[in-house]
C-alpha cells in the first residue's frame, strides 16, 4: 500500500494524498484520503479508485444519475491506472460496487407516499412525485458511499462514504 501511494505520489505530483481512516475524493479540499491501516487488494483498489476521481477533477453535488456515470468514469481511469501500475482490478467487484450505488440513488428516488420512481428536482436535495405531487428531502448527493456488502471487506474500507 505505501509502495503505491509513493508510486501515484511520484506519477502525479500534483495530487495530495493524506492518511485518514477512509478512502474518499474531497473535491472541496483536493485531496486524497486513505486508510492508512489498510492492506489489501481492495484497499489498493479504492485507493486507484479515488485517485481516478481526483484526475477526473470529479467535483461534487450534482443530480445523482449523473453522479452514476461519474462512478463509473472513476473506475475507468482506476483501470487505467492498474496497468499502468501492473496491478489489476477485479471487474466483479466494480460491478458491485456501482450495482450498490445504484442501489442507494434508486431508494432515493422512490416516493414514500406512493411508491413512484421520480426526479431530482435542480437543487438536489428534492425529489418530486409525479403521481401524487409529494415532494421530500434526500442529503446532498456526493462522491463515495459506504460500500459494506463483503464480510471479507477490510472493515474500514468504505469506497463509497456517504455524507
Ligand atoms: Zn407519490
Ligand atoms: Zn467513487
Amino acid at each position: 500500500m505505501k509502495q503505491l501511494i509513493n508510486k501515484l505520489r511520484f506519477a502525479f505530483p500534483h495530487l495530495k494524498f493524506v492518511g485518514g481512516t477512509q478512502f474518499y475524493w474531497s473535491p472541496e479540499s483536493g485531496e486524497i484520503f486513505y486508510n492508512s491501516r489498510a492492506n489489501s487488494a481492495h484497499a489498493q483498489w479504492s485507493l486507484l479508485h479515488e485517485t481516478g476521481h481526483a484526475l477526473l477533477g470529479h467535483t461534487s453535488y450534482k443530480a445523482d444519475y449523473e453522479l452514476v456515470r461519474l462512478e463509473v468514469a472513476a473506475w475507468d481511469r482506476a483501470k487505467q491506472l492498474a496497468a499502468q501500475f501492473s496491478l489489476s482490478i477485479d471487474e466483479e467487484h466494480i460491478q458491485d460496487c456501482l450495482d450498490t450505488y445504484r442501489d442507494w440513488l434508486y431508494k432515493r428516488s422512490i416516493c414514500p407516499n406512493c411508491g413512484t420512481q421520480s426526479l431530482q428536482q435542480g437543487d438536489y436535495v428534492h425529489y418530486r412525485c409525479f403521481n401524487c405531487h409529494k415532494v421530500w428531502r434526500v442529503t446532498a448527493s456526493r462522491f463515495c458511499r459506504a460500500y459494506r456488502r463483503h464480510k471479507d471487506i477490510d472493515q474500514n474500507i468504505a469506497l463509497h462514504t456517504l455524507v
